[in-house]
């Protein structure tokens, strides 16, 4: 199928809409409309990008915080990355795994090393990994992929699995991914990185990825081959990030009308310092954090069903301020270099901002009245894509995903937490439970919680 990328993504009407300097009044028909859960328009949320004045940014983010409890209430889904391969056939100019690097430590796990990374996952307390490789099929194929899936699905340590296993790998044929499907995988993620096409060549002069065209395309691959839970992304700090809101917002609208469902996830990664990468040191639009709260308020609002990853690259006390925004999902004790979890020997991608482990993390979100969350139960009956949309209604989401975030988080504070976290993380499933408006919910809940409490596993409702 012949794509018309201007159809996609179409550049010189996103560069008019983002210099838009709308009335006080045009910004509070928006902000009205967003609070109703409809999402917005890209043109509508263009309305909201140039707000700079404290008074409005207040506003924007109080209705981003609303729409954001209303949907997925105070839960935070929690994974860990797991880098398998730093070798890369590109030349992205802010990543330490370009291939021009010479300057770092190239490692490819084996099958028996990825196993003793996952084992460190699992036994940090984590259900959901995200696969990560840099882009080079000679070391990281398909057989390969379909193995070490298999192998980490299969892997049991005492009351630890993994269940659910995203992935962060090269851009594949419609061919592949069909095949990718058949291993079971949770999202399949591929950010677009920069939307702005001059600055995507500059960005990435060699290799596959040098192909702005196949890149936004990969998604289409996908869907086509029958991959309906996709993850896109933006680096922020590549180029104007009004433009690079505005395109994503326009991706993902074409991916609903052309296929029925958007994006399942947004990543928003900013640039952090990578060995070896000027362009890393100093990205040539940095983003600052109030710019970066922003981003993460106008996503919210525009597409309120869409799950919203932050990762590690930023820094804990700043993580706090974005969450309450609209974020969905966050990586915790994350290492992003092969091998990682056990040993340094090998160069990391970027460089972290977070480092505290995953049971300081949990301990922070129990005690600021977030609930965190393992659950895997929507994807494991089948409740992915448009289902999942549909699913994500408020009312449905009190009825299941508060009681089975609760029973994943019972399960954490049983298994994993330390004395510390394990009175937090209690107070703070009571408090949860006392707001379940259902009585029969409620009386459902604590019988499962009190069955968790008694070494049964994987229980959802
Ligand atoms: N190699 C694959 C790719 O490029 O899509 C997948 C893995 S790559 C390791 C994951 C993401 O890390 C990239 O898509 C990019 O957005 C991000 N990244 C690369 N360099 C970075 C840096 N210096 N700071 C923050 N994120 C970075
Ligand atoms: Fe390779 Fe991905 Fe890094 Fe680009 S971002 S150099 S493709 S690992």
């Amino acid at each position: 199928m012949k794509i018309n990328i201007n159809n996609i993504i179409p550049e010189e009407k996103i560069n008019d809409l983002k210099e838009l300097k709308p009335s006080r009044e045009k910004i509070n028909d928006v902000l009205n409309k967003a609070l109703t859960l409809q999402g917005l328009s890209m043109e509508e949320a263009a309305v909201l990008l140039n707000i700079e004045d404290d008074e409005t940014l207040n506003q924007l983010f109080k209705a981003a915080k609303t729409v954001k409890e209303k949907i997925y209430g105070k839960r935070i889904v929690l994974f860990s990355p797991l880098y398998v391969s730093n070798y890369c056939t590109n030349n992205c100019l802010y990543c330490a795994f370009r291939q021009a690097n010479k300057d770092i430590k190239r490692r490819k796990l084996n099958v028996d090393e990825v196993i003793e990374e996952a084992r460190s996952i699992i036994n940090m307390g984590h259900k959901r990994i995200l696969l990560v490789a840099g882009e080079d099929m000679t070391q990281v194929n398909l057989d390969y992929i379909e193995e070490i899936i298999r192998k980490i699905y299969e892997l049991k340590i005492m009351k630890g699995e993994v269940r659910r296993i995203n992935i962060n790998i090269a851009p594949l044929s419609i061919e592949d991914f069909k095949r990718l499907k058949t291993f079971n995988i949770g999202t399949y993620q591929s950010f677009q990185e920069t939307y702005n096409h001059e600055t995507y060549k500059a960005m990435h002069p060699s290799g596959l990825k040098a192909n702005y065209e196949y890149r936004v395309e990969t998604m289409d691959r996908a869907f086509q081959a029958g991959l309906n839970d996709v993850g896109v992304g933006v680096l922020y700090g590549l180029t104007d990030y009004r433009f690079e809101v505005l395109a994503q917002l326009a991706h993902a609208e074409y991916l609903d009308k052309t296929y029925g469902t958007g994006p399942h996830t947004i990543s928003m990664p900013r640039i952090e310092p990578a060995k070896g990468s000027e362009i890393a040191d100093q990205p040539p639009h940095a983003v600052s954090d109030i710019e970066f709260k922003k981003i993460v308020a106008v996503l919210r609002l525009a597409v309120p069903y869409t799950g919203l990853i932050l990762t590690t690259r930023e820094r804990a006390e700043f993580r706090k301020e974005v969450l309450e925004l609209g974020v969905s999902q966050m990586s915790a004790g994350s290492k992003t270099n092969p091998g990682g979890y056990h040993e340094e020997d090998s160069t990391e991608q970027f460089q972290i901002g977070d480092h505290r482990g995953l049971d300081e993390v949990i301990r922070e979100l129990s005690e600021t009245g977030y609930l965190p969350s393992f659950c895997t139960s929507c994807y494991r009956l089948g409740r992915v894509g448009k289902d999942f949309m549909d699913y994500a209604k408020p009312g449905l989401i009190q009825k299941f995903c508060q009681p089975n975030a609760i029973l994943t988080f019972k399960e954490y504070l049983e298994d994993y937490a330390s004395e510390e976290t394990q009175i937090a993380g209690q107070k703070c499933i009571e408090q949860h439970i006392a707001e379940i408006p259902d009585e029969r919910v409620k009386e459902k809940l604590n019988r499962q919680l009190e069955k968790v409490h008694n070494g049964e596993r994987d229980i959802y409702i």
